[in-house]
């Protein structure tokens, strides 16, 4: 078995800030010479998650509503009063979605739906510049 780790660099806005990152996961793919294995998608960071969606405006906005109504901007949390840095909504939001994806690799191409894209979600309440970590496994 090999593995090859890489990473990519992207900068965000914060605020829920939701950015396709498909295509610059794509480049890492095509021209390491796994045929079989899976990607190992990882973002170190509380305050951000890696999920799949279509990446269309509209769905993008019902889920930045979505996330709005499940963990709500305007209420307190006890992580503010802690540290005051204003971000406990964010640290809750990432908690949730989760850091990382996992996705298989069959005849040297991500098993991915027609629309299904890999999106980096940024919540934190100021601009991030985020490095996500990118393991291929396989032979
Ligand atoms: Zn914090």
């Amino acid at each position: 078995m090999k593995v090859y780790t890489s990473t990519i660099q992207v900068r965000t806005r914060g605020e829920t800030d939701i950015i396709d990152i498909t295509q610059r996961v794509k480049e890492k793919v095509t021209p390491i010479h796994v045929t079989n294995g899976s990607l190992l998608l990882f973002i170190p960071g509380s305050t951000a998650a890696l999920t799949t969606i279509e990446a269309e405006s509209g769905v993008m906005n019902d889920l930045r509503k979505a996330i709005e109504r499940i963990v709500p901007r305007n209420i307190p949390y006890e992580h503010d009063k802690r540290w005051e840095d204003g971000n406990g909504y964010a640290h809750v939001r990432a908690a949730l979605i989760g850091p990382s994806l996992n996705i298989p690799i069959l005849d040297k191409q991500m098993i991915l739906g027609t629309w299904q894209q890999i999106v980096l979600l940024d919540f934190d309440n100021r601009p991030r510049s985020r490095e996500i970590v990118i393991q291929i496994m396989g032979e």
